[in-house]
């Protein structure tokens, strides 16, 4: 938008009519103080500038707006009938004035030097847009590099505190055989077992990412009945966490077609977390329902709830809740993956949480999950 100030109504009327005839928005002020007001309130291109105004002059005002952030972006051009000599053109300049036009206005020339200014503060702004496209990208690129260092350093530990364990049982083991103390043995290798298990499901993630990474997850999809499924993962789930009481509501009545594995992946990973963020509670519910040609997957729990602001980020890569991060092991790569083969699955994942008193995920597939989305 161009700002015309002139005291002048007559001038301030032809000018802007010209100007409109050519397509450009314009707005008027009859004096340097509401220029002012006006520029405070709006964003203008080009300011068109009397000199001689009673009240504060062309000079007066283009300092004061040279102060205004709102204006940085903004040319002026100084009108004037009188003052043409050099000591007041380097005036216009110098108080931050762009170009100066001797009154009578050759309407052409002005035309011609408003339409050069337009296309000067086009191009200045489509610049100053894709520098802050090219630093949000170097920052982006920044924090993607720290938090692969940081995952790294994370997923070393993670991988590192199992592999002691078996070690150190594997030597309890050596001793226990030398014994022949064989309950020993039995009780050494179960633990050693229960570390190697979750060993190989560190590492099922982790290949799981750089499959995802690569577009090479892929699904074996065929029917199968999701009620038997949930009772089997709650039964084994149950059987590590026997202190957790997991119900099941609801039921689907008809099979179900997609990967079965990959849908067991999901329903374990938010079981576990439902059993490993609410520490001192007993209680999970699962609810399962069809809704229409959908199913549709909840799984409840009554623990550490997350923040509404963070709810949005807990499918991201690499995402975990800071605050909570040292309570609890992981490499918040779960319900990235999660959300991954539901998406391909033709599904959408969600979360309702209340910070302090729990967190329900839930997932809804097609009943028959035909289309791959990628
Ligand atoms: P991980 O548990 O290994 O950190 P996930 O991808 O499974 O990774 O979860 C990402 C983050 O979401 C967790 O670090 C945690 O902060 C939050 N989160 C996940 N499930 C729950 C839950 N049931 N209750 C509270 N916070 C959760």
């Amino acid at each position: 938008m161009i700002l015309i100030v002139d005291d002048t109504p007559e001038n301030l009327i032809s000018l802007k009519k010209v100007l409109e005839r050519h397509n450009f928005e314009v707005d008027t002020a009859s004096s340097g103080e509401e220029a002012l007001k006006k520029v405070l309130k709006n964003a203008y291109v080009l300011i068109i500038l009397d000199v001689q105004m009673p009240g504060m002059d062309g000079f007066e005002v283009a300092e004061a707006i040279s102060g205004y952030s709102k204006a940085k972006e903004t040319a002026i051009i100084f009108l004037s009938a009188a003052n043409t000599g050099l000591n007041f053109i380097t005036k216009g300049y110098s108080s931050g004035g762009l170009d100066y036009i001797t009154k009578p206005v050759d309407m052409n020339i002005l035309l011609l030097k408003v339409k050069t200014f337009y296309r000067i503060y086009e191009q200045s702004r489509k610049l100053i847009e894709i520098q802050s496209a090219l630093l949000e990208e170097i920052e982006f690129r920044k924090k993607a590099e720290r938090k692969k260092d940081e995952f790294i350093s994370i997923a070393s530990h993670e991988l590192k505190t199992p592999l002691t364990s078996v070690k150190g049982y594997v030597q309890l083991l050596e001793r226990s055989v030398e014994k022949g103390d064989i309950p020993t043995v039995k009780r050494h290798l179960q633990k050693a077992q229960q570390q190697l298990d979750k060993l190989n499901e560190l590492i099922a993630d982790l290949l799981d990412i750089s499959k995802i990474e690569s577009g090479k997850l892929k699904f074996n999809k065929k029917n199968f009945d999701l009620n038997i499924l949930l009772d089997s993962i709650i039964e084994i789930i149950h059987q590590s966490n026997p202190e957790f009481r997991i119900t099941k509501t609801g039921t689907v009545p008809q099979e179900v077609f997609a990967d079965e594995m990959r849908i067991e992946q999901v329903i374990v990973n938010f079981l576990t977390n439902a059993i490993k963020y609410a520490p001192g509670t007993t209680e999970v519910h699962i609810h399962v329902a069809v809704d229409g040609d959908r199913v549709i997957v909840s799984v409840k729990d009554f623990g550490i709830g997350i923040q509404p602001d963070q709810q949005k980020n807990v499918f991201d890569k690499f995402y975990r809740v800071e605050e909570t991060a040292i309570h609890f092991q992981g490499l918040g790569i779960g319900l990235y993956i999660s959300a991954e083969i539901i998406r391909r699955h033709g599904g959408t994942v969600g979360v309702n949480s209340i910070f302090g008193e729990g967190s329900e995920f839930y997932f809804n597939i097609p009943l028959i999950s035909m289309t791959e989305s990628d």
